[in-house]
């Protein structure tokens, strides 16, 4: 179902672009320019941000968006998508995720001027963290990692995912490995200290975690016994089976031929290929002391069987066929 505008009723079109809001972009941006007019822009990106349950992220806003000669709002919430600041995952940020401390942004007196200071001093705090965004987020703060045990998570969630290719991960399975990997760190960490007991129990919580979402190697299901009529199934829309009746030989190798083995393999068409075969046999016969030859013989004709060639001389095969000097064959019984 299309959201409607809350404001107008018309429909939203890019649904993505106002987050949990019910308000169209173009509203939102009447809106903002109405605060605006009366608090400046930040001031009014902050409210308008609040009105509409957007998040309010000074940080992606450039100093000079106060010029920004087009539409302020939707240029906001081009940087908020730029940055990944609209969604988090799967779900949407609301206002909440953002800055909602408004003397955090403005200072005591609420002024523009603060605005530029708090990005300053935000920049340089964030700068100053362990680890990237992206890892904070993703494997919290509270364990105060460094920046090199971000890396070490980053690594072994990696190694853990990796077995999984081709099966959907949930996001239970994700949550699972993700902890799994929080407790391998603390193994190694421990491990490294001289603490076995606690590196040995650290351990023990991988495994407990694994299994409870049957993710060990060892809690791997055995392979599913073969079903015959998933396999014929399969095979005809391979097109090796017909109404559950095996192909003929001949006509076997002919859907092989063609399913598996016809496909282009040239950049050029098959005039080249005559053309530089006929050089290639003139040149022999030249050196052998033999007269050239205008028709290319029948023996070394190519014929594109399986499509291996363009169907068309391309520019870039002209070009080159110049440079080469190749000229057009005939083509001849000898
Ligand atoms: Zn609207």
């Amino acid at each position: 179902m299309k959201k409607i505008c809350a404001i107008c009723g018309q429909q939203i079109e890019n649904e993505k672009s106002v987050g949990a809001s019910h308000v169209c972009l173009d509203c939102q941006s009447k809106t903002y320019k109405k605060l605006e007019e009366e608090n400046g822009c930040h001031m009014a990106i902050f409210m308008a941000c609040a009105a509409f349950s957007i998040p309010c992220e000074p940080l992606v806003c450039p100093i000079d968006l106060t010029n920004y000669e087009g539409d302020k709002w939707a240029r906001y919430i081009e940087l908020l998508e730029e940055n990944g600041k609209l969604k988090s995952g799967n779900r949407v940020r609301t206002f909440f995720d953002g800055e909602t401390n408004i003397r955090m942004i403005f200072g005591r007196e609420l002024s523009e001027k603060n605005f530029a200071r708090y990005i300053a001093a935000e920049q340089e705090r964030i700068e100053s963290l362990e680890g990237t965004e992206t890892q904070r987020e993703r494997w919290g703060v509270a364990d105060k990692y460094t920046s090199e045990e971000y890396d070490d998570l980053d690594r072994m969630y990696d190694n853990r995912i990796a077995q999984y290719k081709g099966i959907t991960v949930t996001d239970q399975m994700d949550y699972i490995i993700t902890e799994a990997c929080k407790w391998q760190l603390v193994a190694d960490k421990r491990r490294r200290m001289g603490d076995i007991k606690a590196a040995t129990d650290a351990l023990k919580a991988v495994d407990q975690l694994l299994a409870s979402e049957s993710l060990r190697k060892k809690d791997e299901k055995p392979v599913e016994s073969l079903k015959t009529d998933a396999l014929v199934v399969a095979l005809e829309k391979a097109g090796l089976m017909e109404n559950g009746q095996l192909l003929k030989y001949d006509e076997l190798i002919e859907v092989m031929r063609d399913r598996f083995v016809k496909s282009k393999k040239y950049n050029y068409s098959l005039d080249a290929a005559d053309q530089m075969i006929a050089d290639y046999y003139n040149n022999l016969r030249a050196n052998a002391d033999m007269g050239m030859l205008v028709v290319l013989p029948e023996d070394l004709q190519v014929e594109d069987e399986y499509g291996e060639f363009e169907p068309e001389e391309t520019e870039e095969e002209k070009k080159r066929k110049r440079y080469a000097g190749l000229a057009p064959v005939q083509f001849g019984k000898e």
